[in-house]
């Protein structure tokens, strides 16, 4: 791959997008990525300015996408704020979805975001989404991600490639990745607990995945810590 390719990352504002965005910048080369971030209505508003620091911080150009449709549609933890979100995680041989899923969520931003893509002449899409250690989320499927690729190529006569480097690594590894490509810094900024809070409520299912890889990586959360040094 030549350094000349653009990449577009979705950036959410959690550890995973946040390690994915500098994935990008190590494998794209800083100048070449650009991060969106879509304003779905997400009923904790943090994660956005968390998004607009982090973009801020790793220098790259973000562009700030509103899509009310979900709060509109309601009937899910993140986007209605009369559902609270499920505690714990779910048992392996739960195959029922929690409350926090979001249906259709990264269908519509993959191709908002690959519209913003094409507009502005970039062919990679870098999306945190993964298969593994998660909630059982199927929009988060690599056979998800490759069949929206081929419709977005079909429908926009793109070439464009989704790239989602988070796919099949645990959470632990996706740790490692983010030490490795220089992300552990900037995940201080990040933001991934459901119940919105800051510091990490710390049981709910998103802090409790988040903890359980920084513990089998070895490593400290630098957003823990960051509340620990205070
Ligand atoms: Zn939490």
């Amino acid at each position: 791959m030549t350094h000349t390719e653009k990449a577009l990352v979705v950036l959410s504002g959690g550890q995973d997008s946040t390690t994915c965005l500098y994935w990008a910048l190590q494998r794209f080369g800083a100048g070449n990525v650009e991060a969106v971030t879509f304003d779905y209505g997400q009923r904790h508003r943090i994660e956005l300015d968390c998004a607009r620091e982090i973009a801020a911080r790793a220098g790259v150009y973000q562009t700030v996408l509103p899509i009310d449709t979900f709060a509109a549609i309601g009937g899910n933890a993140l986007t209605d704020d009369s559902i609270e979100p499920e505690e714990g995680v779910r048992p392996d041989h739960d195959n029922t979805l929690p409350n926090t899923f979001v249906p259709g969520r990264n269908l519509v931003f993959l191709t908002f975001a690959a519209a913003l893509a094409y507009t502005r002449g970039i062919r990679h899409l870098v999306t945190g989404v993964a298969q593994t250690d998660y909630s059982g989320y199927p929009d988060c499927r690599e056979n998800t991600l490759k069949s929206l690729e081929v419709a977005i190529r079909l429908g926009m006569e793109s070439r464009l490639e989704i790239h989602a480097p988070l796919m099949y690594l645990s959470k632990a590894e996706t740790v490692y990745l983010a030490r490795d490509c220089g992300a552990l810094e900037a995940l201080a900024l990040s933001h991934t607990c459901y119940n919105g809070e800051q510091p990490p409520c710390g049981h709910c299912a998103s802090c409790l995945l988040r903890a359980k890889g920084f513990a089998e990586a070895g490593l400290a959360d630098p957003l823990v810590e960051r509340f620990n040094g205070q």
